[in-house]
């Protein structure tokens, strides 16, 4: 018998471009979708900043601490960087929650404890830094950087510091070298090695007391003009976490619109699309517990007590059953968990047109054919990885499918080629059901990431249906 075309389709597994087949209608959508989206990665640089942004949108939708009696939409923060937000479902949350866990710290460069520095050669006031995470060093020079990031001074009292973001503050930099200069310092050396992390040094003044003979007088005057602005000494620097991350605003990429560029979009992008998922459209009634994780740490391995090692999620969802009022001892904890289903939101690495040759492009996630998923994330052999159970990614596909959401499956490139790893086998750890997935980026770790409108949306709209599934 000869295969009809729709029955040839139904057959064989191929994946929907989000421009082709989308109605215009839900195209229209993911334009608008991206928006405020822009405007948050513009707000947020920071895991602080998240989770600032974050208890200012759950407020404003009627969400309360998880200490407020009675309450079904409750949140807990955790050191100003890490967070979970739950609406509670009518099931008993010991029956398992949805999940939807995502990381709130992207790659940057921090300054160090004791920064403040005059330079004889240059005559010039500089910080020393100390990156954070996974960058390519190369990126973070010779571009406009901000300072975010908190002092406590001496009182107890916290000074927030965003300066650089603003058209009228002064913005930062680590200067390269000429290329006239560049020949045996950077150009024969590899590509890493070409900037050394000692020499990611910051300028940051260049002017003293006028007349004064003072030793280290350009030092001294960045001090005074410290002082005189925000009341602080040299000693405040020791305790403060003070990080450089670019200047520039997110926006819209593209001839067509169809992109967004902007720093720290892994992992806010999956932040932004979990957070949005669990506030708009919430079921008057969900049956199961609906729960969003914000994670800190997670590009230098989730470790500490706001990292997703550490107890916090346990000791959240632990206080959601005794506000739930059911048993949360031990094993009622440990079975809630096993109970439970875990989206693990995080991105993942789409085939970028100039080296698609890392990619093995069957089983690599493209832009606009929606979120992408991950079986299994490590490297070498999928050493170090989370593997969901084929039950629970067909289960997920079901829920996918059932949504008209466009998905994708991928790998983190070629085999042997690298890898990478997220919070999933932490939490699968603790014995829930656990799946990679979210936006397939182009440059990440990048000052600039890449991301798809279409993916952005789709994803959302994924997280939405996941939430909500019963
Ligand atoms: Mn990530
Ligand atoms: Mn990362």
């Amino acid at each position: 018998m000869k295969n009809t075309k729709p029955e040839k389709e139904a057959l064989a597994y191929q994946r929907k471009n989000f421009w082709k087949e989308a109605p215009l209608e839900e195209q229209k959508k993911a334009m608008e979708y991206a928006e405020p989206y822009i405007n948050f990665l513009n707000q947020a640089k920071t895991e602080r900043e998240t989770v600032a942004y974050t208890v200012d949108l759950l407020l404003k939708n009627k969400f309360t601490p998880l200490s407020k009696k009675g309450s079904k939409k409750v949140y807990s923060i955790f050191r100003n960087k890490t967070m979970a937000v739950a609406v509670i479902g009518t099931d008993p949350v010991s029956n398992g929650f949805n999940m939807v866990a995502a990381h709130v710290d992207s790659p940057r460069v921090d300054l160090k404890q004791n920064p403040l520095y005059e330079d004889s050669n240059s005559a010039m006031g500089c910080m020393r830094t100390h990156y954070y995470g996974g960058i390519k060093k190369y990126q973070w020079v010779s571009t406009p950087l901000a300072l975010h990031g908190v002092i406590i001074k001496n009182d107890g009292s916290t000074l927030n510091i965003c300066l650089g973001e603003n058209e009228d503050e002064p913005v930062f930099i680590i200067p390269d070298l000429l290329p006239h200069l560049a020949h045996k310092e950077q150009y024969t050396k590899n590509l890493g090695d070409a900037i050394d992390a000692s020499k990611m040094n910051l300028v940051f003044s260049g002017m003293q007391e006028p007349y004064s003979d003072e030793k280290e007088a350009i030092k001294a005057y960045a001090l005074k003009l410290l002082n005189e602005k925000y009341g602080i000494t040299e000693q405040d620097f020791l305790s403060a976490e003070l990080q450089l991350v670019p200047a520039h605003k997110a926006r819209n990429c593209g001839f067509d619109n169809s992109m967004i560029v902007g720093y720290g979009q892994d992992d806010r992008i999956s932040a932004y699309n979990a957070l949005m998922a669990l506030i708009n459209n919430i079921p008057e009634k969900p049956k199961r517990t609906m729960v969003v994780y914000f994670s800190d740490k997670e590009e230098v391995g989730s470790q500490g007590s706001t990292g997703a090692h550490s107890i916090f999620i346990r000791d959240f969802i632990s206080d959601l059953l005794a506000h739930n009022q059911e048993d949360n001892g031990s094993a009622n904890l440990r079975k809630t968990f096993m109970n439970s289903q875990i989206l693990s939101a995080d991105v993942s690495a789409a085939i970028d047109p100039n080296y698609p040759n890392v990619h093995e492009r069957q089983n690599a996630i493209l832009f606009n054919y929606g979120i992408g998923i991950n079986k299994f994330t490590g490297s070498g052999g999928k050493y170090g990885c989370n593997d969901a159970n084929a039950e629970f990614l067909a289960k997920v596909l079901r829920i996918f499918n059932e949504a008209g959401i466009y998905w994708q499956l991928g790998e983190l490139g070629k085999v042997d080629e690298g890898g990478g790893g997220t919070i999933a086998y932490i939490l699968s750890n603790l014995g829930a059901e656990v799946l990679d997935c979210g936006v397939g980026l182009m440059g990440m770790h990048s000052l600039y990431e890449l991301s798809s409108k279409a993916d952005l949306y789709s994803t959302y709209l994924a997280y939405k249906a996941f939430l909500k599934a019963e």
